[in-house]
C-alpha cells in the first residue's frame, strides 16, 4: 500500500476484524491488550475499532501520552522556573494548560505577564536564547525517546554556539521501563502490547524484548485503522500460538534496528534515571536526566528550587487511566465538571489524552 486512504480502507479493516474475530473465538478466554501510544488511543476512538472488537477482547488504553504522564511534582517545578524573574520558559503547546498544584498553570502564568514561550521545536529554544543574552531561558523537554534526541540536539548546538543563558528542565521519559512496571502490575494482567510506532523508529525492536521475554505478545504498530487492526491480529496470532515475539506490523516507519544516530544524541547528552511517572509512580531508570559534563544546560542544577509539597487535585482519577485500570467514563468528573473546554486533568487538556479521546469519540457509546 502506497497512500493513506489504503490504510483506511472499509473492506481492508473489515477482513482484518474478521480475522481478529476468529482467531479471538480459538484463543477461548478473555484477552486483554494495551495500546501503549497516546496517538493509538486516538486512532482507536476516530475509527470506532474498540466497538468492532469481539466482546472477549479488551482494548485498554495505557500511559502514552507525554504531557499526561509527566508528575504533578514536575508540573509544579515547571510553574516555578517559569514564574522565576528574568526567565523566558519555552514549552510545547500541549502544556500550558496543565494544572499543577491549586490550579495554576503556564497559560495562566502568562497571561499574569511571565515569559512563557511555546515553540514548535527544541531548536527555536536556542535561537531564542542567543537573541536574548539578558534572558535567561529554561526548555521544558517532556516526552519519550521520540522527543529527547531533538532536545538533545538542542543543547549540542547550544554548547557548540556557545549559548550560556539556555537551560533545560529535563522531564524525558524512556517507554521500555513503564512497560515492565505495567507487566508487573498483576492487577492488570495485559496479554499483549501494540507498542509505540513513533518511539520505535528510534529504538527498534531492541526496547521491547522484555515483553515476549516474560511472556507477552508485542506488535509495533501504525497509526491508521488498518494499521491497528493488522496489530491487534499480529499480537493474538502470538497468543493463539503461546510464541511470542516483537512483531513490526509498522515497517514502512520502523526498522529493526532503530535509528542509532539519535540513540547516540540522546546518550551523549543524557543518562538513565528515575523518573516519577503519573500513576505509575517513581520507575527506576525511566527518566532522562543531563549527564553531568553538560550541567550548565542542566535546569535543575543552574536554579534554586526549593521543596514543593506538590498534591494531586482531588477526584481526578488520571493515575487510575494511566496505569489502564479505569476508563475515563468511570471518573465521577468525566464529561460534567471535566471536559475539553475545561479540563480538570491532563488526561482531558492534553491533545493525545485519554479522556479527551474518549469524551471526543466514546462518550455515551
Ligand atoms: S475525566 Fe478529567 S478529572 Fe477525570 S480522570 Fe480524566 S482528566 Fe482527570
Amino acid at each position: 500500500m502506497k497512500y493513506i486512504d489504503e490504510y483506511r480502507s472499509p473492506d481492508l479493516v473489515r477482513g482484518l476484524l474478521d480475522a481478529v474475530a476468529i482467531l479471538a473465538a480459538g484463543i477461548g478466554r478473555d484477552v486483554s491488550l494495551m495500546e501503549i501510544c497516546g496517538t493509538h488511543t486516538h486512532a482507536v476512538g476516530r475509527y470506532g475499532l474498540r466497538r468492532l472488537l469481539p466482546g472477549t477482547l479488551r482494548l485498554v488504553s495505557g500511559p502514552g501520552c507525554p504531557v499526561c504522564v509527566t508528575s504533578i511534582g514536575d508540573v509544579d517545578r515547571a510553574l516555578h522556573l517559569a514564574g522565576l524573574p528574568g526567565v523566558t520558559f519555552a514549552t510545547f503547546g500541549d502544556m500550558l494548560r496543565v494544572p499543577g498544584t491549586g490550579g495554576e498553570n503556564l497559560a495562566r502564568l502568562r497571561a499574569a505577564g511571565k515569559d512563557v514561550r511555546v515553540i514548535a521545536s527544541p531548536a527555536d529554544a536556542v535561537r531564542f536564547a542567543e537573541e536574548n543574552p539578558a534572558r535567561q531561558v529554561v526548555l521544558l523537554g517532556i516526552g519519550f525517546e521520540t522527543t529527547a534526541p531533538t532536545v538533545a540536539a538542542a543543547v549540542l548546538r547550544a554548547r557548540e554556539r556557545g549559548v550560556g543563558n539556555l537551560s533545560v528542565f529535563s522531564a524525558h521519559k524512556t517507554v521500555p521501563q513503564a512497560i515492565r512496571a505495567l507487566i508487573a502490575d498483576r492487577s492488570l494482567n495485559i496479554d499483549g502490547f501494540l507498542c509505540p510506532g513513533h518511539v520505535s523508529v528510534i529504538t527498534g525492536v531492541e526496547a521491547y524484548r522484555m515483553i515476549p521475554q516474560a511472556g507477552r505478545a508485542a506488535a509495533i504498530t501504525g497509526f491508521e485503522p488498518a494499521d491497528i487492526a493488522e496489530g491487534v491480529l499480529l499480537l493474538l496470532r502470538q497468543i493463539a500460538d503461546g510464541r511470542f515475539e516483537v512483531a513490526i506490523q509498522y515497517a514502512r516507519g520502523v526498522k529493526a534496528q532503530g535509528n542509532a544516530r539519535a540513540r547516540e544524541v540522546m546518550a551523549e547528552v543524557f543518562e538513565p534515571g528515575d523518573a516519577e511517572w503519573r500513576g505509575l509512580g517513581v520507575i527506576p531508570g525511566s527518566g532522562l536526566r543531563i549527564r553531568r559534563e553538560f550541567e550548565a544546560f542542566d535546569a535543575l542544577r543552574r536554579f534554586t528550587l526549593p521543596e514543593i509539597r506538590s498534591a494531586e487535585f482531588r477526584g481526578c482519577r488520571c493515575g487510575d487511566v494511566l496505569r489502564g485500570v479505569m476508563s475515563p467514563d468511570q471518573c465521577g468528573l468525566f464529561g460534567e465538571a471535566c471536559t475539553p473546554a475545561s479540563p480538570l486533568g491532563p488526561c482531558m487538556v492534553s491533545g493525545e489524552g485519554t479522556c479527551a479521546a474518549y469524551y471526543k469519540y466514546e462518550r455515551g457509546l
